[in-house]
């Protein structure tokens, strides 16, 4: 029998309400259970000693713009950074291309992630053809070739009407449609947020109410459906308060936020630095606060990296005319930990929550985000104090649009195990 013990880690499994140092058991591929068990002798230990062992991390929220885009990433490379930050399990956004918008190109993400043989990958199929926002895509097709939520990404749906539809008709399967609510005809050329900031340095700013506009038809729109609306990034205090309400009110939706809007505001923009030009862009130190608050209060489930590759040919452009994002799968629990742990505001099995359990409930995926006994031995052995310096040029990733080049940070991952499998 090949059996794994991983001894002496603070375990931390929220799906169990588990907080202990104790033994974690896995047996091949799956997970036997957290303690002690005087009947059976392992084959193989690892000492835990300091260290956390969680399930592994779930980023719901990733780029791998693979097919399309593989002078940016692609999902072999694109793994292989999620798992150096620890995250063993990824959904990839379908604005690929092609665009992810039919059973075939599903298939072909899980043939690519297999091959690569790294993080679990699932992917998010497009809500509509070509992600154009004017016909259905195949949604049962997409079903069928494993695809668990429904968006059009930063090609959000402009017709209620499609919206309404893509809400009942994902119903009927019980997917989440993801929401990146954005009236793009508030946010045309726009680079940062409008307000002081903007007007300060003479740039075109996207106002919070172009995000608060959309998503308070989409959270009516799910009101009205019963369906089940999941927010991309929030960013403002006005999205905050609408989710809450909406939460309050009884309607199926859960949201996510980024570290980056965690920790910096519009400011940032200052130094005209295109690593921070984001979608949605950085806002106020109030829409912050108004972030972590409902972080907090659980109104925010998730936090994700929203990983965007972009190949340094690309970004290097003028702030206006260089793409959105930030590379990201290597420094979200990081960034995590410095925007929420080390000020006091989660205490870690809240942070591990909001990166396994909820994503994994928010996306359906049986088996994952837990410790629990039977389940894949997908696990993250973190170490919660150690300082080091970010190195942008040591990213597995593909790409190095990030702005945290030589930042000093504290945690990091200090391996996974992908089905029983150790990686270091
Ligand atoms: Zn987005
Ligand atoms: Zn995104």
């Amino acid at each position: 029998m090949n059996l794994l013990r991983v001894i002496h880690g603070r375990v931390i499994d929220p799906s169990q309400g588990i907080d202990r140092v104790d033994d974690v058991w896995i047996e091949g591929d799956k997970l036997l259970g957290v303690g002690p068990r005087p009947n059976l002798i392992a084959s193989k230990t690892i000492d835990a000693t300091g260290l956390i062992v969680c399930p592994g991390l779930i980023d719901m929220h990733v780029h791998l713009r693979e097919p399309g885009f593989e002078e940016d990433e692609t999902i072999a490379t694109g793994t292989l950074s999620a798992v150096r930050g620890g995250i063993t399990t990824v959904a990839c956004m379908p604005n690929t291309e092609p665009a992810l918008d039919n059973q075939a190109a599903a298939e072909f993400v899980y043939l690519l992630a297999e091959r690569a043989g790294l993080a679990n990958v699932f992917p998010i199929g497009a809500v509509t053809k070509k992600r154009e926002g004017k016909e259905l895509a195949e949604i049962g097709g997409l079903v069928d070739g494993g695809a668990v939520a429904f968006t059009d990404h930063d090609a959000p749906i402009a017709s209620a009407d499609i919206m309404r539809r893509a809400l009942e008709y994902c119903l009927m399967f019980d997917k989440p449609v993801l929401c990146h609510a954005e009236d793009q005809d508030l946010t045309r050329n726009a680079v940062m947020h409008e307000g002081s900031e903007s007007m300060r340095l003479g740039l075109r700013g996207m106002p919070a109410s172009a995000e608060e506009i959309v998503l308070y038809r989409d959270l009516e729109l799910a009101k009205i459906t019963g369906g089940r609306l999941h927010v991309l990034h929030v960013s403002t205090a006005g999205s905050v308060e609408l989710i809450r309400r909406a939460k309050q009110a009884g309607v199926r939706v859960t949201a996510e936020a980024t570290p980056y809007h965690l920790l910096h505001t519009d400011r940032a923009l200052r130094g005209f630095d295109a690593n921070f030009k984001l979608n949605p862009p950085l806002r106020t130190q109030a829409d912050v606060d108004a972030l972590i608050l409902g972080i907090k209060d659980g109104t925010i489930d998730a936090l994700v990296s929203d990983h965007t590759p972009i190949a340094t040919e690309k970004k290097v452009r003028e702030l206006d005319q260089s793409p959105f994002g930030i590379v990201g799968l290597e420094t979200l629990l990081p960034l995590c930990i410095k925007a929420l742990v080390e000020p006091g505001h989660l205490a870690w099995p809240e942070l591990i929550r909001k990166l396994t359990w909820n994503p994994a409930r928010i996306l359906s995926l049986e088996g994952f985000g837990t410790l629990q006994a039977g389940t894949n031995a997908d696990v993250t052995l973190i170490d919660p104090n150690k300082p080091w310096t970010i190195d942008v040029e040591a990213f597995a990733s593909k790409s190095r649009n990030c702005p945290y080049q030589g930042m000093t940070v504290k945690g990091r991952a200090s391996g996974v195990l992908l089905g029983g499998v150790v990686h270091e």
